[in-house]
């Protein structure tokens, strides 16, 4: 299988002092869910970051190794040349704009294809019918799940190739978590979208996952099929709280 994106030997430097990736390595491939897990901290984030190029908002730089994607060297590149090529990040905490209605929202997401809004909108709704209804409504005033739907969807409307989600069931409820779950998984197959996954709660990651990574200060430290590691007795006890 295709690998969609490649990290090779990564290290990330902030403020060009503040070692945080060190030598971090994964593949996501083309159409699958990849899973990152990790305790707080650990640099998952920070990956993301690495890929779709925010990181240089942060004053962060990509110091060694390599990101391929499509086997095209990418790090370092600006997040508006990262967009352009279809790799999109849904940030932690839903970060969208309040005081614009949920369509407004929407709309942003289309702006490197505003010719395919009017599709892309019918698409969004049709995974998220809660956002028809709220369509007028200022952003502002969604609940939290419907504010994460909202995120997935403003991401929804660029076509992404690969979706790099970041902590999506934070603070929700565990049925929301799960039927924002299901969403991404139908989403996945349905409109060929490959997915990197970052999450605490492990095991709702791990049950729609293919593949998944651990990641412990800045570096992998396990890795496997996502049902092997549902099923591994460390993972279990110290991801899982299952010992
Ligand atoms: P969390 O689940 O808490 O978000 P994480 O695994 O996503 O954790 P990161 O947010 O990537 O971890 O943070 C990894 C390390 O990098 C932390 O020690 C953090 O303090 C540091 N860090 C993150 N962003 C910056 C920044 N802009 N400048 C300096 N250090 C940073």
């Amino acid at each position: 299988m295709e690998n969609i994106l490649k990290l090779a030997n990564v290290e990330v430097v902030y403020d060009q002092i503040i070692l945080v990736l060190k030598g971090l390595s994964l593949t996501a491939k083309k159409g699958k869910i990849t899973a990152l897990l990790g305790a707080n901290g650990a640099g998952k984030t920070t990956t993301l970051k690495a890929i779709s190029g925010l990181l240089l908002t942060e004053n962060g730089e990509v110091t060694e190794g390599k990101i391929l994607f499509h086997n095209q060297e990418i790090q370092n590149f600006s997040p508006e040349k990262i967009v352009r090529l279809g790799i999109f990040q849904v940030m932690e905490g839903r970060r969208v704009f309040e005081e614009l209605t949920v369509e407004e929202n929407l709309r942003c997401g289309s702006y490197t294809n505003p010719k395919n809004f009017q599709k892309n909108l019918e698409k969004v709704y049709t995974y998220f019918p809660r956002l028809k209804e709220r369509r007028k409504q200022w952003a502002g005033y969604l609940s939290g799940g419907e504010q994460q739907m909202l995120a997935i969807g403003r991401a929804l409307m660029a076509n992404p190739k690969l979706l790099l989600l970041d902590e999506p069931s934070l603070g929700l409820a565990p049925l929301l978590v799960e039927e924002i779950f299901a969403i991404i998984t139908k989403i996945n197959q349905e409109q060929q979208v490959s997915v990197l996954l970052v999450e605490q709660n492990a095991r709702a990651a791990l049950n729609i996952a293919d593949f998944a990574y651990i990641m412990e200060n800045g570096r992998i430290v396990m890795e496997g099929k996502a049902q092997e590691l549902l099923n591994n007795p460390d993972v279990r006890e110290f991801y899982l709280g299952m010992g």
